[in-house]
């Protein structure tokens, strides 16, 4: 019986290409946009048009696109406007002010992104990579490794959905984080791309304010200095997690390659060059990073490194599936945050919204896959 079975092909039901998805608008240039709405036969003007749609009024489908002449809508949808992002399912939590969606791509990957409103501001949680290649042991994304990167567009396409869902909200997104799914700065160019289109005025972009977009990283200290001289300002945040190199190797295994020293200051020429404070990730772990000498030390060699152009941001540890890992208690929080002021250092708590639909920070992550194939499917 066995061997009648193994005669048989294998059949795979499911062959997906994993990969970069087509050419979308958003992952043109100006003048690429130009070039390819010629090949359909649309004048130059057209791409201001579209691009005022897209960036303007957040509407990907060129089908409603109805300035456009009716002949070549379905033309530019099918060249430039393929659908990147289906929504799988949406969950809501907080009262309905975080929303977190989960969106499959054109090649089966999922991937969630993050609504959080606040009275005054909405801010979106977006991911540069499908899955992430950096292994911090705390963070459930880590675990499951990198699939891919994703494109500018897919990038892009996360800030449009959130941005639309804002309007029909009577509302608007006002503040963007890559703190989602993967390591922004290993998926640089993409992601700078993807910047310059959250940030520029429309038609060119969505118009956010740099201050309100931050750029995470695990502290890839070549390429902070090198976003350091691209002309923007956005803010920076390292996810330092510890002051000493000794276990930073261990929850940032980057910290191998980069040591906190380095880190620290590619940071400083980072505040430099754009003249903004860096932020400073710092997820408190009971037992592990939450000592009174770590945050003696950290504040110390925040001061030395940065002066007054830090802020230090704790997050309380969101536990993850299958981790011993836990927050630590409030007292020992406030001691910390009391220890790192005393250096000269500011500190805050993160609010940490989501958590009970495993929409908080480094939460994004494989058994959410699982059970998005299953709704998907
Ligand atoms: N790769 C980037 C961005 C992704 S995560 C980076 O590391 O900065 C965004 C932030 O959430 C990082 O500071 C990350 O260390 C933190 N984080 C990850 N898992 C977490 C967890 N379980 N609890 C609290 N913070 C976590």
């Amino acid at each position: 019986m066995g061997h009648v079975m193994s005669d048989f092909p294998k059949i795979q039901l499911l062959s997906p290409k994993r990969g970069m998805p087509p050419k979308h608008f958003a992952d043109l240039s100006e003048e690429e946009r130009i070039e390819a709405l010629g090949e359909l036969g649309l004048p130059k003007f057209r791409a201001d048009q579209i691009a005022r749609h897209y960036y303007g009024r957040f509407e990907a489908d060129p089908s409603t696109m109805t300035d456009l002449p009716a002949a070549q809508r379905e033309l530019v949808k099918d060249s430039l406007f393929p659908r990147l992002l289906t929504p799988v399912r949406k969950v809501e939590t907080d009262n309905g002010d975080t929303t977190k969606t989960l969106w499959r791509l054109h090649d089966g990957i999922l991937l969630e992104s993050v609504l959080m409103r606040y009275p005054g501001r909405a801010t979106l949680c977006i991911s540069s990579q499908a899955g992430c290649g950096m292994a911090c042991p705390f963070c459930a994304t880590g675990q499951g490794g990198l699939d891919r990167n994703l494109s500018t567009a897919e990038i892009v396409d996360q800030v449009r959905e959130a941005a639309a869902m804002m309007e029909a909200e009577g509302s608007r997104l006002t503040n963007v984080v890559f703190m989602g799914m993967g390591e922004p700065l290993a998926n640089y160019n993409r992601v700078v791309s993807a910047v310059r289109q959250i940030v520029s005025p429309a038609p060119h972009g969505f118009g956010i304010s740099q201050r309100n977009v931050t750029v995470s990283t695990v502290g890839l200290a070549p390429a902070i200095r090198k976003l350091a001289d691209e002309g923007l300002s956005v803010t920076l945040a390292v996810s330092l997690h510890t002051p000493d190199d000794e276990l930073r190797d261990e929850l940032v295994p980057m910290n191998n390659r980069f040591t906190v020293q380095d880190v620290l200051d590619a940071a400083r020429y980072y505040a430099d060059q754009t003249g903004r404070r860096v932020s400073i990730e710092y997820a408190l772990i009971r037992d592990i990073n939450d000592h009174d000498f770590r945050a003696d030390m950290l504040g110390q060699k925040l001061h030395d490194a940065l002066g007054p152009l830090v802020h230090v941001n704790l997050i309380p540890l969101n536990p993850t599936p299958g981790s011993k890992w836990d927050a630590s208690p409030r007292e020992r929080q406030d001691e910390f945050v009391r220890r790192v002021i005393a250096q000269g250092v500011t500190c805050t708590v993160r609010d940490t919204k989501g958590q009970e639909i495993a929409a908080a920070c480094g939460q994004l992550a494989a058994d959410e896959k699982q059970a998005g194939e299953k709704a998907g499917a």
